[in-house]
Formats: structure tokens, sequence, C-alpha cells
């Protein structure tokens, strides 16, 4: 490495670390201490108040407005005892990240001095100035009215002096203007139908819960350098920078020992996260240079969105006191891998995960093949729509460009439940299902074997593979709110799962009378029948090979699956009718909010792209154009002062290298400088157009590609240039910490 040319900043934490010493209590002693959890609920709330807030939250029973006060006053108190002077209600708006607005617990006495006050009413329910967040045109900005509403599923946690209340927060005409609103809906949803299809095998199911077990992808670099780097201080990306001599290729990154600064980062941020709830268990390296994950044990689906939320915010905050920066954009660099955030998930019963296999009954197994299948049928049928909720203008980058995962949702199930698939399917019916005499059923399905849950099965080229009990969901991309995608998911399943039932009762009607005597059987035969009826209808979906193959493109297109790779274009499968539809039926959202929504989208789109050609143009312009220049001076000064030492022929020939890199510079800084131009002319004609829609569609074809071609000029001018005068830090620089 040469040296460097920008002050490292974390130079001073490696003279001081900040974990010299590992805490002495315990994870398990401090595991959520920093949350009103069932253990502060019960210590804090009247015994009938705490009975009636497990209720709520176990059963989402509504919450009764007369027992918020009471709720309100024991948080209070847990709050005060701890410091807290402020509160917020914290929402996900439609933007990235989260918001809040604090207020502090005072309040007139009325006796001109203060009270410190907080009541159910202002637990429950906020009315934010919500004039700037986007709504599609929902909520014009003149009547700016929409309010956050406490959701008391995902408990309240204190961070430095405040109380922080999760919430939805809604138009003032009732539409949602977050994601946790249509989280909680699809939530419901598929809840509902799993617990349906359940019934069939068990009676006694209450409750279905969707689980997520998120694993966050993530660089890290150095403050200092990251301040020297006007492109990723305004996009979160290089928009330049050429590959570093090493960087991937030996693999030597992945799993490799953590370096020492980083590791006291990761154990600070996990006490962290740990206090305030969020299950921390696993931490590597990843596979490009100071690329690195974290992961939690999974929990519900909601408590997970809301935890890997703030997880992203904690991990840029106890970056900066170890002085990093973290980056989640999903790819900061260009040439080694980008960050996603793997979605596990699964459904699971109050008496275990539903994609577990194998069962120990062949009714637990035929449960097990129903819900697969089911998935499959969500995820087939929908794949141009869960595409469509894991794209942005950021994880654009990985999706369809050189990079896994491809644009393209297709699904791992591996030999073993393929094969089990294809047996249930294609196997002689009589055989497959028969009345035992003594055991009243037989199914011959085999035994899936314990191996299937070994991880040497595994295909990372999927982006939605079976990974032994849950699907894993790999194109979600690091930045990203895992809710957009476990709204879409969730929906689509539920939608499938009630198909599945309406079709079941069907058919269990039509061969009732084949089997008087055992209702029970009409109920397996016809769950086996509509079951290889949608193993046939989703086997589209179903994928084993290389996912990045270039015949995996045209393949996946003769059957039918979305290879839409624009990302503004693949916004429009929200609109679909398709999806309208399910989104309307399963009560999820209705098509007013899903047009309002993509107005968001679209619109976030222009802009990233637009503060992205901006930010090109003017680093092109001031530093390396000027810097390319200066350069070329000092070569053009030195062919001069070698013509004035030798006769003009020979100086020539001696001085034959630098003039060819005169040329050169000359040429790239030329094209630079017209694109650039270009650059600007086209985002005129585009900003004047009005529509959303058509104006991001224009900002993806006309302005986008400059970005590639523009960089390639300047790349090349990095290996020209003097080290000394390149304004910027390069990658070597970036990628390695020391
Ligand atoms: P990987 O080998 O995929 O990197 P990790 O151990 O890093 O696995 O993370 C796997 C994630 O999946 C964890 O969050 C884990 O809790 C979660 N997980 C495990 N089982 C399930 C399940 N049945 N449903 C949802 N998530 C699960
Ligand atoms: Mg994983």
């Amino acid at each position: 490495m040469s040296t460097l040319r920008f002050q490292m900043v974390g130079e001073a934490f490696k003279k001081k670390p900040l974990m010299a010493t590992a805490p002495s209590e315990r994870p398990c002693e401090y595991f959520g201490k920093n949350v009103f959890n069932r253990e502060k609920m019960y210590k804090y709330l009247p015994k009938d108040v705490y009975e009636q807030m497990i209720d709520v939250m176990e059963n989402h029973t509504q919450l009764d407005r007369s027992v918020a006060d009471a709720v309100a006053a024991g948080m209070m108190q847990w709050a005060r005892e701890n410091g807290v002077t402020h509160y917020t209600h914290w929402f996900q708006p439609l933007t990235e990240g989260t918001a809040e607005k604090h207020d502090s617990f005072i309040e007139h006495d009325g006796k001109g001095g203060m009270i410190e006050e907080f009541s159910g009413k202002l637990l429950v329910q906020q009315e934010p100035d919500a004039s700037s967040f986007p709504s599609g045109g929902i909520r014009s900005t003149f009547e700016a009215r929409g309010y956050s509403a406490w959701d008391p599923t995902s408990p309240v946690f204190i961070i430095d002096d405040t109380l922080i209340i999760p919430t939805v927060f809604i138009s003032y005409s009732g539409e949602s203007l977050d994601y946790k609103a249509p989280l909680l809906r699809a939530l419901k949803a598929v809840s509902a139908a799993a617990t349906d299809v359940c019934r069939y095998f068990d009676p006694e199911v209450t409750k279905v819960t969707s689980n997520l077990g998120w694993e966050q992808e993530y660089f890290l670099v150095d403050e200092g350098l990251y301040a020297a780097r006007p492109d990723l201080l305004m996009t979160g990306r290089t928009l330049m920078g050429h590959d570093s001599a090493k960087n991937q290729q030996m693999d030597d990154h992945y799993f490799g020992s953590i370096p020492e600064r980083v590791a006291a980062f990761m154990r600070d941020l996990e006490i962290q996260a740990l206090e305030l709830g969020i299950p921390c268990k696993t931490r590597h390296n990843e596979v490009a240079p100071n690329q690195f994950e974290v992961a939690p044990i999974f929990e519900d689906t909601n408590l997970a969105v809301d935890h890997n939320m703030l997880l992203m915010s904690l991990m840029k905050r106890v970056a900066r006191k170890h002085g990093f920066r973290a980056l989640l954009h999903e790819k900061p660099f260009a040439g080694i891998n980008g960050s996603g955030k793997h979605n596990n998930w699964s459904l699971s019963t109050d008496t275990g995960v539903l994609l577990h296999a194998p069962g120990k009954t062949p009714e637990q197994n035929l449960r097990f093949a129903v819900f697969i299948v089911e998935t499959l049928m969500g995820v087939w049928r929908h794949n141009g729509l869960l595409k469509a909720s894991i794209m942005s203008a950021t994880n654009a980058h990985r999706l369809g460009a050189n990079e896994a995962p491809p644009a393209i949702i297709s699904s791992f199930l591996g030999t073993q439940l393929s094969d089990l698939l294809d047996h249930i399917e294609r196997a002689d019916k009589d055989d497959l299902f028969q009345l035992d005499g003594k055991q009243g059923l037989k199914l011959d399905i085999p035994q899936i074997p314990e191996l299937f849950i070994d991880n040497t099965d595994r295909n990372r080229t999927s982006p939605f593979a079976f990974t032994g009990n849950r699907f894993e969901f790999r194109a979600v991309g690091s930045e990203a709110n895992c809710a957009s995608a476990m709204i879409t998911l969730n929906t689509a399943v539920a939608e499938a799962l009630v198909s599945f039932k309406q079709r079941v009762d069907k058919r269990i009607a039509e061969v009732a009378g084949d089997y008087e005597h055992s209702e029970h059987s009409a109920t397996f035969h016809a769950i086996i029948d509509v079951l290889r009826e949608d193993i046939r209808r989703c086997r589209p979906i179903r994928f084993d090979g290389n996912g990045y193959s270039e015949e995996w493109k045209a393949e996946a297109a003769e059957r039918g699956l979305d290879v839409e790779t624009s990302c503004p274009v693949i916004f429009e499968r929200y609109l679909d009718e398709d999806s309208i539809a399910m989104f309307e039926q399963m009560g999820v959202m209705t098509r007013k909010e899903l047009e309002a929504r993509n107005e968001v989208k679209w619109e976030t789109y222009t802009k990233k792209i637009q503060i992205e050609a901006r930010v090109l143009g003017d680093i092109s312009m001031n530093h390396i154009i000027p810097v390319a220049t200066d350069y070329q001076s000092r070569l053009l000064q030195n062919v001069e002062n070698m013509r004035a030492v030798f006769p003009t022929e020979k100086a020539d020939e001696l001085s034959a290298r630098n003039l060819k890199l005169i040329e050169e510079i000359a040429m790239r800084t030329a094209s630079i400088e017209s694109q650039v131009e270009e650059l600007v002319a086209a985002r005129k004609v585009a900003n004047r157009i009005v529509d959303e829609h058509e104006k991001a569609i224009v900002y993806h074809d006309s302005i986008a590609p400059y970005f590639d071609t523009i960089r390639r000029q300047i790349d090349k001018l990095e290996l020209i240039v003097d080290d000394a005068l390149w304004p910027l830090p390069k990658y070597r620089e970036l990628l390695f910490l020391r």
C-alpha cells in the first residue's frame, strides 16, 4: 500500500481503544434493559392493566382507551427512573429510515410552575406536522394532517433521554403513509389464512405467526477518508474509483479474523442492541474487504422490522463513536460485492415452525408440503411484484446488474424437497394416498431425511431459497426497510392460502360421498388433489440452476417470469390489476394507497439519480479535470525542458511516453467535459416532465447511463495522474482498514 495521503481518523482509536475491557455484566443480564418489556410491565402496571396489555400483545386485541392512562403512568414512572425527560412517536415514513419528533413531559401546573405529565392520550395518538413527509398526493400539503398511533405490539424503549414509542403513521382520511400500517394488515391476513389451513391438520391451532430473521450486511470505512469523498458523503456510494489491485479475489476476508478496531465497534453495537432488546447473535466478515454482517435471532415479523430499523440507526451512531462510517448502501464500491439484507421468513404456530422438515407423521409431512407449495404459489403468481417490493435506485445496482442476485425471482428448493414435490405430483394417486384399515390413513410421502436441514445443499445464486425450516429472501437491499418485502410476501402467501382453502373445501364437498365414514379422509384426499394441481402450476418458479447465467435469463422469460430490469418500470407491477386485487382482497392496501405510494417511489428514484448526476458533474469539473490538467501541464513542462536540453528529435523520442499521456489526458478530460454537458442538458429536459412515472423512466433511460461512461474516463485518469495529486481517497485506501 502506498503512503496514505489522507488522515485516517481511526489511527487515534487504535491507540486508545474504546472498549478496553469487556463489560462485567453478561448479555442475559442487560438484554432488554432499555425496553418496557413484560418484566417491566409486570413491575410498573397494576395487575389487571398488565393482563390487558399481554392480551393486546399476544392476541392483537384492541387496546381499551381507559387503560391507556394507566399504561402511560407506569411507562412514565419507569422512564423517569431512567433519567428520561422526553418522549417521541417513532414511525417509518415512505422515505428511508425512521422519523421522530421529541416532546418533553413538562406541562404548566397552573401555579406558575411545571409538572411532568404523560397521559394515555399522548401515548396513543399524536398529530405531528406531517406536511413534509411524502404521501404521493394523498394528503395535500395544506391540510397537513396525518396522525401517528401507538402500535402496542412493539414495546416502547429508551434511547438517551427519550422514551420512544413505535407507531403507525396514517393520513387523516385513514390511508397509510408508512410501512408499518400495511405490514400489520398483511400479517393479520397471513395469520388468519394460515390458521384456517392449519386447522385441516390440527383443529386446536389458534394462531399463526409470521417470523423474520434478517441478516444485515454493511461496510465500514474510516471516517477521515469518508469525509474526503463527496460522493460517499452525498450519495452513499462511490461514483468513481479504479479497482484496487487486490480486492476480494483471494477470498481471504470472508469469515476471516475481524480487525481489532472493527471488533471493538461490533461489541459496542451488540451491547447497545441487546440493551434495546434486539437479540443479536451472529457477526462475521463478509466476502468483500471491509464488509461485515450482523444477524439477530428471528422474531415476530413486526418486531423484527422495527428492530432492523433501530439497528441501522444505532449502527450509524456507534460507528461514528469508533471513527468509522457505516455504509448501508447496496453498492458502495464497484467491482466488489454489494450488500444485501437476507430476509429469513417462516410461519409458525404455537407448536412450532410450519416450514420445518421432517415431520413425525405423514400428516405433518403433508402439512409441510402444503405450506411450501402455497408459499411458492404466492411467489410464482406475484414474482414481478415481489421484485418491485425490493427494488430501489440503490438496490438496482445489485439486481440485474453485474452482480448477485439476478433481477428474476425464482426459488431454490434443493434436490430432496424437489424430489418430494415431484413424487407427490407424479405418484399414482392410489399409491400415494391409501386408506389403511388400522391406522385410518396411509400417506406414501417419503421420509425427509435429517440431512435436509444441513447447509451443504445451498444455492447462493437463488433470490428465494429454501434453507431447512425457512425461505431466505436474499434479494432485499441492505438499506431497505424489510417491511416492503414482508408486506408483499406475506400478502401473496395469504392470498395463496385463501385460494387453497376455497378449492380444498369445494373438493371436499365433491368427494365426500366416497368417504362417507371418514370425514378426515375426504379432507386429505381433497388436499392432495389441490396440492398436486398447485405443484404443477407453480413449477416455473422452481429453479435450482445457476441464477447468474445468461441462459437462465432466456429460460426465465420463456417460463413467463418477470425479467424486467429497469427500476421505474418494475415499480409498475404494484399497479397491475392482479396486484391491486390481491392487496385489496387481503385488506392490506387500497388502489388509492398503492397509486400514491408509487408516486413516492418514482419521485424518490428520480431524486436519487438527480443527486448522483449533480455530484458526479461537480466532482468531474471541480476535482478531476483541474487535477488532470495540472498534471498534464507538468508533463508539458517536462517535454519543453527536454527540448531545451536535447535536440528536438532526440527530446521527443525521450518524451514519447509523456507525449502519449498528454494526449490521453486531453482526450479523456474532453470526453468527461462533453458528457457532463450532455448530462446537464438531459436533466433539463427530464425536469420539465410533470408526470412522476414518465420522469423516472427518462431519468433511468437517458441520465443514469452516463454514470458508467463518465466514470470509465475518470477511473482511467486515476491510473495516469500522479498519486500525490489525486484529490480523492482511492479504493485501496478506503477498503483496507488498518
Ligand atoms: P446464514 O447461514 O444464512 O448466514 P445466519 O445464522 O447468519 O444464517 O442467519 C440466519 C437467520 O435466520 C437468523 O436470523 C436466524 O434466527 C434466522 N432463522 C432461523 N430459523 C428461522 C425460521 N424458522 N424462520 C425465520 N428465521 C429463521
Ligand atoms: Mg443467510
